[in-house]
């Protein structure tokens, strides 16, 4: 019985597979190939095969999920982080001991995947405004495209700009440019505060394409993106 679990109840990676599983063809099964809705569920393992060209596919394909030896450290640090959570990477490491490198990568997957919880009138803030938080080196740290909607969009106040930018630096000690939306995303949810159920979490994951594989081509654009709504000045 895995209908509507709470994250509470999910102690192993094998019942954190299976509410991935659960959740992911909640709507229906489609092929990620041809789009066909009909498939047949492998009789032994967690896979479901297109009834129209045969591919198998497993419930963390194409998803943040992909190729995961940790799900549910993936699970824990979407609620931890839905939750609103002001701790760094290596504090966030400590407590779950787990080593550094394999906490970063699950919690910029994370971060990255919640960005689509926040609210969509957001503001922005060209990352040059930030520089003072944007103290760490990143392999390959260039500036990624420019959103094609900037246009549309209010720049973030002043105070929002101070606020982010001590956060940055307070918990982070500064982070990369190449990862800053990441982390403002954090922010953003640590001012929200909202709880989500697993159900949501997950329907949120399932949209971000950013796994493992794509995190290190991944790029903050050269303008970052947050809610301006929670933030109530001090
Ligand atoms: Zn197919």
């Amino acid at each position: 019985m895995i209908e509507r679990l709470q994250i509470e109840e999910i102690k192993t990676d094998e019942e954190a597979i299976d509410a991935i599983d659960s959740e992911r063809w909640r709507h229906g099964f489609l092929c990620p190939r041809c789009q066909c809705i009909k498939g047949y569920r492998h009789k032994n393992r967690k896979l479901i095969e297109c009834a129209q060209c045969g591919k198998q596919t497993s419930p963390t394909a194409n998803t943040i999920f992909h190729g995961t030896r940790k799900p549910l450290l993936d699970l824990k640090l979407l609620d931890l982080m839905s939750r609103g959570c002001n701790l760094s990477t290596s504090a966030i490491s400590k407590a779950y001991k787990i080593g550094y490198a394999t906490l970063w990568y699950h919690a910029n997957i994370a971060r990255l995947a919640l960005r689509v919880l926040g609210l969509v009138q957001r503001s922005f803030i060209d990352c040059d405004s930030l520089r003072r938080g944007l103290t760490k080196q990143a392999k390959g740290d260039e500036v990624g495209e420019r959103q094609p909607d900037l246009f549309f969009r209010e720049e973030a106040p002043e105070i929002l700009i101070t606020a982010v930018t001590n956060f940055l630096i307070l918990v982070f000690t500064g982070v990369s440019r190449k990862y800053v939306q990441a982390y403002l995303t954090q922010y953003e949810l640590f001012l929200n505060q909202q709880p989500h159920s697993l159900a949501e979490l997950l329907e949120a994951a399932f949209r971000s394409r950013i796994c493992r594989r794509e995190l290190r081509n991944y790029r903050s654009p050269p303008a970052v993106l947050i809610d301006a709504h929670s933030f109530v000045p001090a």
